[in-house]
Formats: C-alpha cells, structure tokens, sequence
C-alpha cells in the first residue's frame, strides 16, 4: 500500500517549528536569559469575563440531568448559529442561520474545506501567505498557483486575466503581511472570479482587527460574493479562543458549482466527518457575541493595538519600511541593509533576544521581511520596541 504520495512533497520542517528549534537552542546556550516573543501569533490576554461565566454556567449545566447536552448538532448549536447571522446583520450582510457553520477553529475548517472540492484542483495563493494554506493544498494533492507580491503593490496582489484557478485564497486582514483590502479592491476580486467561474476562500480570522470604515469585515458585503465565496472566521484572536477553540465558517445557500449546492454539501460533509463542538464551547462562543463580551473583547483588541503603536513608533524613528500593524495585529517589516529574513531573524534574537518570524517562511517572496507579532505583553512589547530601536540606529 502507498499511503497519500503527496506528504512527501511536503517542505520537512514547517516554519514555527524550525523557529521553535532555534529558540529552544539559544535558550540552551543562554540559560536564564529572557525572551521577548514576537513570533507566534498566540494571544497572551485571558478569556474575557462573560466568556469565563458562560464556561463556568455550561459546565454546570453538564452535572444535571435536566441540563446535561450529549451530542451537539453537527454544523453548530441553532441559537449561536442564529447569533452570528445576527453579527453579520450588524456589518449589512443578510445571511440566515443555516448559512453559518459552527467549527473548531479556522485552520481545522482551511483544511477539510477542500473535501467540497475533490482532487487536482488549481489553487491560486497570493504570497507571502499563511503557511497553512500551501501545505493543505499539497496533502490534497492540488496544484498551486503562487502569486508573488511586494511593495510595489503594498503585498495587495490583485487579479490578472491570466490568472486561472478554481478556487483563489484571500486573507484580509492578512497574516502575515497585516495588509487590508479596501471594499473597491475586494469588489475586483469578486467580480474576477465570478467572471472565471472560480471560487474564493476568504479568511477573515483578524477581521476584529480593522479600525478603518472603508475596509471590509466580510467578503459578503461585496455585492456578487454570495455566489463566489466561502468565509473562513475564528474566535482565536478575535476573542483569545487558540486553546479553547472555536470558530465560523460561512457557505451562501446562493453558492453552486457544476449544478451541485455548495451549502448543502457541507452539511453532509459536517454530518459524516464530525460530532459538533462542544456544548461548553458553544456556550462560551456565544457570550463573545453578547454586548458585554463584544465591549470586553474590544478592550484586549486595544492593548494589542496598543502594542503595534509601540513597535510602529519604534520603526518610524528607525526608518524601517513596513506594512500592517493598523488593521491588523502583525506588523510586516523590511530587514534593514538588504539583510536576509533568517540572517536578521538570528541579529534580532542574538542582539535584542527578541524572536520574529522571517519572512521567507511565508513563500519565497517574504525573503527579505520579517514578522512582528502583537500579542505578546505590553511590558514585553515596549521593552523589545527599545531593544529593536537602540540596535537598529546603532
Ligand atoms: N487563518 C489565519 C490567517 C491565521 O493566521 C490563523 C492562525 O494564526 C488561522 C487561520 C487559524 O486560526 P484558528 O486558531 O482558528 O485555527
């Protein structure tokens, strides 16, 4: 028996783990030694405290008969289904509650998404990107289009007639650029891929992040987008669910390819490969979407703000060119003097003891940046803003 050929096509060693690696080495070398982190993009803030109570009351609905859940509905709990369709009303999208997908988590849903879609499909994944995307696309055996950007268009690609693809990733905002679409740049996307008869898969898991009016929150508030695209969301940084886990996922009833409803086909997907998340989850999820978990939330999305105005202040006096760090929680920095992403990854954890993320781990087109994230401490954040400062003007 062959198992699935295309794992060994795979790249060995996937970027957060080498970057894990170096660190442990350095902290072998350098024992006691402290180190301001911003390469993951883990959250650092605990869950809100509406969230807390709704965990709490859930588990105790748990130890009574009569408010014990066994299985959950497969594609979500209807109520919180209904709560996010309500959320998206707020953003002026209609959708009904059997358009919104409960799931664990964004990165769970980027992967088995690509069951609606068979095998040997053409993928276009605008870079640098999300490592995730590619390598879902390689164990699905897909073949990948990558699109390259850089500054000339501000790491936005946007659509070229000869692009051809059936299904084209978006994330805005985006990991790990921290680059935004405005609503004009989306509606040429839409529009693009509607004429091509493709598909886009829209990754909106920062979309909390975004302070400006002009710039979307969801691909449906693109006029078109319903029967073009698929929404990928996350509570993971919008409301510091990465180790509790849950997240969205938007598929249009509107959504057909080939005479077969796209909707309708996640339903029986999600019936088949899962059970549902978790009724103490649910519960939890839903308190996010609350007016005291939606203000409670907004006031951990302002401390990682917070930190990105630290750190953009400190490249500002620097001169280091970059993007993000607005509507986003990355900032996407160019490596001073021409240096290259590991080589500067290494200066930054030798010199600051600061850890980045390189750029060149998100498509080769990153060779040359690096990525700071945001939400580490603000203590921890201003410290290594210093470090970063005095090291870059010396
Ligand atoms: N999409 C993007 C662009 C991300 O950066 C991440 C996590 O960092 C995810 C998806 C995964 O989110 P989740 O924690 O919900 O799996």
């Amino acid at each position: 028996m062959i198992p699935n050929i295309h794992y060994s096509e795979l790249k060995d060693s996937y970027l957060f783990r080498r970057i894990a690696e170096k660190t442990a080495a350095w902290q072998q070398e350098h024992p006691g030694e402290y180190l301001y982190r911003m390469g993951i993009g883990d959250v650092t803030l605990p869950l809100c405290p509406a969230v807390i109570r709704a965990l709490h009351e859930a588990v105790d609905d748990q130890a009574e008969k009569k408010t014990f859940h066994g299985y959950m509905p497969e594609c979500g709990d209807p109520t919180l289904r209904e709560t996010i369709a309500a959320y998206y009303r707020r953003l002026g999208v209609e959708l009904k509650a059997e358009e919104v997908f409960v799931s664990s988590g964004a990165s769970d849903e980027l992967g088995d998404i690509l069951d609606l879609f068979g095998r040997d499909k053409t993928v276009a994944i605008p870079e640098p990107a999300y490592p995730a995307y590619v390598d879902a696309n390689i164990m699905a055996g897909n073949r990948i289009l990558h699109i390259p950007s850089g500054r000339e268009s501000m790491f936005l690609p946007m659509p070229d007639p000869d692009m051809d693809a059936d299904i084209y990733y978006i994330c805005s905002p985006n990991n790990p650029t921290g680059a935004v679409y405005r609503k004009d740049q989306l509606k040429e996307w839409v529009d693009f891929v509607r004429r091509k008869d493709g598909l886009i898969l829209f990754d909106a898991a920062y979309e909390s992040f975004i302070e400006e009016e002009d710039i979307p929150h969801s691909i449906f508030e693109i006029p078109g987008a319903e029967s073009c695209a698929i929404e990928i969301c996350s509570l993971s940084k919008t409301a510091g669910f990465t180790g509790t886990r849950c997240g969205y996922t938007v598929i249009p009833e509107a959504l057909e390819r080939g005479g077969m409803n796209l909707n309708r086909m996640w339903v029986r997907n999600r019936t088949t490969k899962t059970n549902g998340v978790s009724y103490i989850i649910q519960r939890g999820a839903a308190a996010v979407f609350t007016e005291e978990g939606q203000e409670q939330i907004r006031q951990n999305i302002k401390v990682y703000k917070q930190n990105a105005v630290r750190l953009m202040k400190a490249l500002d006096r620097c001169g280091v060119k970059y993007t993000g760090g607005r509507n986003a929680p990355y900032i996407w920095a160019e490596c001073p003097h021409g240096t290259g992403s590991w080589e500067f990854f290494d200066l930054l954890l030798n010199r600051c003891h600061v850890v980045a993320t390189p750029g060149e781990g998100f498509g080769s087109c990153g060779e040359g940046y690096i990525r700071f994230s945001v939400f580490g401490t603000p203590e921890d954040t201003e410290e290594a803003a210093q470090r970063i400062e005095q090291f870059l003007n010396n």
